[in-house]
């Protein structure tokens, strides 16, 4: 496309990136992927996430078209349910309070049935996530909505086959390699400096895709821009993270958009690492306390667990899980419900304690008040509906009467022995301001411009995600628009 040796950089070598690398090499394009991390710890957050992608889907049609190999048993056993456009944007406009870009949500939405068949195309594979978004009432499996497709192996399988896909085609992957700042010319964009080994290096191309992730593996962007106790919480996916990307555009004059002080967060394990350790991957997640109670240090119930959904709510319960003393909680549930919890409860790596009575419980919950945490269960039970038909794969209605804090679904009085609990602290995941762009990836300046040969897409796009964020729609975000900043970035490099 032209005589340079690239025509397009990709800046990250998470999902977006990779879906930019593949997009713009379809195109015809040379592409160069940049990834700050070494080659064992390649892949960013995508490499530690479920792989599940929210798409609008239509019933067992979508089913049988992305995993083929679905077998009569799941088919005679499952109500997949359907996920419809309109069902997508108003998950998406009611969790961010209505602040989403309505052009971005438009793109998201009505390309992400299509866009999942792309990556298909390019050898990824896909599973029905049961267990976590489908759960079995009555002996019969049931999907609630929008989060159904993960991809073979989860966070680890996805990045593994679309690098494997990038290679296939010829795409060049060069590790340990960091951007550090984007070099303009008179026509604009016209290459990328780098660090290896701190030692610096220009290499120029007539388009780069930023798509290098958010900044919440920086604990000092995140005090300052999260706010004071943001540098406590534990960092779920990649230290690599650290707003490179978002820094780099804004020095050339970029402009920032979206929730600057907002982040997805959720209930994490208490005694989990600093960052996310590829082995463990999505397992130090706790997103079960739909079905129990939660407590903090004094002894007191917080939330409401039975709010919604926890993919409708578990990316802003690490928010409110870092606001109680010692940025922890305890997540309490008895035996009648224990089958319900995901298998990451199960994982050898967790902080949890067993129980025959609540008092014995109470006695194990290290660091809380245990005459008010006994007093709260207590009082919990007693304001169960009875009578209530509890059904885990509906909002089913089963409430609380007469508490400060309502359980609004789900809730079963904790009454059969044995009784666990686990630990967890706020775990981040990305943030949620980045730069501005526009519906074909450009990335915006502060004269509302689009820069010339700059895109941008995945976690350091601001404007999508305010506040709370629907399960599987980080992915789906990365793959729409890292596709639409390949394919833009190879054209505007043809045409130099
Ligand atoms: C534990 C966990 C579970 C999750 N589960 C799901 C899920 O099931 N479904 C879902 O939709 N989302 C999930 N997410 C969120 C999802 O992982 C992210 O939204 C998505 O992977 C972001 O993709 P990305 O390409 O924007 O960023 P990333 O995948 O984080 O990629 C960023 C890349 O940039 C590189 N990089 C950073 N700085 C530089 C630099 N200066 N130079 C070069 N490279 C750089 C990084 O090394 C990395 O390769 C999960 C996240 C975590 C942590």
């Amino acid at each position: 496309m032209n005589d340079k040796a690239y025509d397009v950089i990709v800046v990250g070598a998470g999902n977006a990136a990779l879906c930019a690398a593949l997009s713009a090499r379809e195109q015809g394009a040379k592409v160069l992927v940049l990834e700050r991390a070494p080659l064992e710890k390649r892949g960013g957050n995508t490499a530690f996430a479920g792989g599940v992608f929210r798409t609008v889907y239509n019933g067992l049609e979508d089913v049988l078209r992305f995993i083929p190999d679905t077998s009569e048993d799941q088919i005679a056993n499952t109500d997949f349910g359907s996920y419809s456009a309109d069902e997508y944007f108003d998950d998406l406009y009611r969790v961010t309070h209505h602040r989403i870009d309505p052009d971005l949500a438009e793109v998201l939405v009505r390309s992400s049935h299509e866009t999942l068949g792309w990556i298909q195309s390019k050898g990824i594979r896909f599973i029905a996530h049961y267990g976590f978004n489908a759960l079995k009432h009555e002996g019969r499996f049931k999907f609630f909505g929008g989060q159904i497709f993960e991809a073979v192996g989860g966070g680890r399988g996805l990045s593994d086959a679309e690098f494997k896909a990038a290679e296939k085609r010829g795409i060049v992957v060069r590790y340990a390699t960091r951007a550090s700042a984007l070099i303009e010319g008179r026509g604009g964009i016209e290459g990328v400096r780098v660090i290896t080994d701190r030692v610096a290096e220009d290499i120029r191309a007539p388009a780069v895709v930023l798509a290098c992730g958010g900044f919440e593996a920086n604990r000092e962007w995140r005090t300052r821009y999260l706010g004071p106790g943001w540098d406590l919480a534990k960092v779920r996916g990649s230290s690599y993270n650290t707003g490179d990307g978002i820094g780099m555009a804004l020095a050339i004059g970029a402009q920032p958009a979206g929730h600057w002080s907002g982040a997805h967060a959720c209930a994490w394990d208490l005694n989990s690492p600093e960052f996310g350790d590829l082995d463990i991957g999505d397992r130090y997640s706790k997103h079960g306390y739909t079905s129990g109670v939660v407590l903090n240090a004094n002894g007191l119930r917080f939330m409401d667990e039975g709010e919604d959904f926890f993919n409708m709510t578990y990316a802003k319960y690490g928010r409110v899980i870092l606001e109680q003393p010692g940025q922890s909680a305890w997540q309490v549930f008895d035996s009648k419900v224990l089958h319900l919890l995901d298998p990451r409860y199960r994982t050898r790596q967790v902080t949890k304690v067993t129980a025959n009575t609540l008092e014995e419980l109470a006695a194990k919950l290290e660091g809380v008040n245990q005459r008010q945490a006994l007093q709260t269960l207590r009082e919990y039970n007693a304001a169960v509906n009875p009578g209530a038909r509890f059904n885990p794969t509906v909002l089913d209605g089963c409430s609380t009467s007469g508490l400060a804090i309502p359980k609004s679904n789900w809730a079963l009085a904790l009454d059969t022995p044995p009784f666990e609990a686990f630990a967890v602290t706020c775990g981040i995941t990305f943030t949620f301001g980045g730069l501005k762009i526009s519906t074909d990836a450009e990335v915006i300046d502060m004269e509302h411009k689009a820069i010339p040969g700059l895109y941008a897409a995945g976690e350091l796009v601001g404007g999508v995600f305010y506040f709370n964020y629907p399960g599987g729609a980080g992915l789906m975000n990365g793959a729409v628009f890292g596709r639409r900043a390949g394919q833009n970035a190879a054209r505007h490099a043809g045409s130099r």
